[in-house]
């Protein structure tokens, strides 16, 4: 029998019952177990007490504007694409509390939010959504040592996701095993195959005679939670196998992002006359950074009762399609769609990376289907490409 160490780097086949066991083990462990469920309509990120939870069978139909679950014929568990949710929402809460006041008698007692550590376990994280929560990690990091903030949630997250340390998230990676017609990672170098940073990544396999997972087991941590598994050794084609379905989704993917020197493309093109053309489609709903994985603004709002006897002041998502977002003395920076428009696109794909060293885009199209007007960054700088003006 091997040592649990030796298990990390290997790759092993497990019953597709497997799944259970993990979510029952991480929950033993002491993680909070979350990952898609269906709700409603559509595939959300949640709570799983059971394999049960998850939306076995069901597929998705993507595209500019549009999201709809679908019957598969068969009974996969992993068989579709993103939804809306994405792991920001348990790494930074749309609302958190930040302080609560008290009226005692004459003067205030305030009482300074604490945030609760949770042990989290993501299950299903696809390539393009670990770049988004490294991506993310980098920006509170960045932002933590600028302001020399002591905000206990940014700091619980600090540090290399892969690094073992009891609130980070223990990360279960899912090989994609086909692409949405809004998915582009591969023509942004997120996805889909996975560098590092998971404890596990599972493969669902399922063809006519068979379904099992392959798990490759790239930590301690996924070690030892994996040493409860019944792990059949791999056979030499199961690495391969995983190699032709990361291949055949990257080939798959119709939509493309290729700026080659983001910040300097659009510097030239920010009187571009195409600004206009996305404006007056827009609606400055916000939906496109609501879903994005990296978008990360926030805002500040008090809050009191009725009997003015407790104060709260929250943080909660904000997005630079809000009016409000640019407002200062005298009103707002950005009054036009146009200008939030481009603020959000010059931002997302150029001076991010001046700013955190990377593209803020990884490709995973959330802001194509979601957008209620069906309006497709892939297609939007491709204009801009077209000429200068
Ligand atoms: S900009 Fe759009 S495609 Fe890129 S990461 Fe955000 S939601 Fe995904
Ligand atoms: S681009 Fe689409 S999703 Fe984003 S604010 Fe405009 S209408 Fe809303």
């Amino acid at each position: 029998m091997s040592s649990v160490s030796d298990l990390v780097g290997r790759c092993f086949r497990v019953s597709s019952d497997v799944l259970g066991l993990l979510i029952r083990t991480l929950r033993d462990d002491g993680y909070i177990a979350i990952g898609p469920r269906k709700v409603g309509e559509s595939i959300q990120l949640e709570v799983l007490d059971s394999a049960e939870d998850l939306p076995r069978g069901w597929g998705d139909q993507q595209d500019a504007g549009t999201y709809r679950l679908v019957r598969r014929s068969d009974a996969a568990y992993f068989g579709f694409n993103l939804g809306a949710d994405s792991w920001k929402k348990w790494l930074d809460p749309n609302r958190k509390l930040l302080w609560r006041a008290k009226r005692e008698g004459e003067s205030w007692e305030v009482e300074q939010a604490h945030t609760q550590v949770r042990r989290m376990a993501f299950i299903g994280v696809r390539a393009c959504e670990l770049a988004a929560i490294k991506i993310q990690l980098r920006v509170r990091e960045v932002s933590r040592l600028q302001s020399n903030s002591t905000d206990t949630n940014s700091s619980a997250l600090s540090a290399e996701v892969s690094v073992e340390a009891p609130e980070e998230p223990f990360l279960v990676g899912l090989n994609c095993s086909q692409a949405a017609a809004t998915c582009f990672c591969a023509s942004v170098h997120t996805g889909p195959a996975f560098a590092s940073g998971c404890d596990l990544v599972l493969t669902e396999v399922l063809n006519d005679d068979d379904h099992y997972f392959l798990i490759q087991i790239l930590t301690k941590r996924g070690a030892r939670i994996s040493s409860q598994f019944e792990l059949q050794t791999s056979i030499a084609d199961d690495l391969a196998h995983i190699d032709r379905q990361v291949a055949q989704v990257s080939d798959s993917q119709s939509r493309q992002l290729n700026i080659s020197n983001p910040v300097d493309f659009f510097s030239r093109r920010l009187e571009h006359s195409h600004w206009d053309d996305v404006a007056a489609r827009c609606l400055s709903c916000a939906n496109c950074t609501l879903v994005c994985p990296t978008c990360f603004c926030s805002t500040v709002e008090d809050t009191s009762d009725v009997q003015n006897a407790v104060a709260e002041r929250w943080s909660r998502w904000d997005s630079c399609f809000n009016l409000d977002f640019s407002f200062i003395h005298g009103g707002s920076l950005r009054s036009s769609t146009r200008s939030r428009y481009r603020q959000w696109l010059t931002h997302k794909l150029g001076t991010w990376h001046e700013q955190f060293g990377s593209s803020g885009c990884v490709g995973c199209g959330r802001c194509i289907a979601w957008c209620p007007v069906g309006i497709d960054l892939t297609a939007e700088v491709k204009y801009l490409s077209q000429a200068t003006r």
